[in-house]
């Protein structure tokens, strides 16, 4: 028996309604914390994504033990999945902010099967590390730990 996460559902939130059942959705696993479904606009076949049933807005805000529990999840789908769509490869990825491409402000984790050729995806243009901001980069995260 898994522990229940408190449940917090936000009102008028679209994954809270889909992860609680209260919108029906193609549900590929679900368990006391989670729900994991199809997305519906899929970069690869088989694009799905993980919903906490609670409401968190992204990774600033979800507390700890669902955090723990989604990534030990991911590793699940992306065993399942890979082997169920006979994938080349795996993306999981997970958008925070507005800039940072979220549209839809409740926490959710994206799990793309990959495949050969697809090009489904290019996520980032390779800049340059430079040693004196490097140095001055690891200063500020540590002041903020
Ligand atoms: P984000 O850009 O916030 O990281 O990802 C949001 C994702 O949710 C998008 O890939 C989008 O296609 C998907 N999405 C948005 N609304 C719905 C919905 O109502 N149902 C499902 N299954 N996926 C949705
Ligand atoms: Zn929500």
């Amino acid at each position: 028996m898994q522990a229940r996460v408190k449940r917090n559902m936000k009102e008028d939130c679209i994954f809270c309604k889909i992860a609680n059942g209260v919108i029906p959705s193609h549900t590929l696993y679900e368990d006391d914390n989670f729900r994991v479904i199809f997305d519906l606009g899929p970069a690869t076949k088989g694009h799905a994504l993980i919903l906490p049933k609670c409401h968190y807005d992204n990774i600033y805000s979800i507390d700890e033990e669902a955090a723990s529990k989604v990534f030990v999840l991911a590793k699940k789908m992306a065993g399942a999945m890979t082997k169920a769509f006979d994938a080349d490869g795996f993306n999981v990825i997970q958008n925070n902010g507005e800039e940072a491409g979220q549209t839809v402000f409740h926490f959710h984790m994206h799990l793309i099967p990959r495949y050969k050729n697809d090009n489904a995806l290019k996520l980032w243009k390779a800049g340059e590390a430079k040693e004196e901001e490097l140095k001055e980069l690891e200063q500020k995260v540590k002041e903020c730990i």
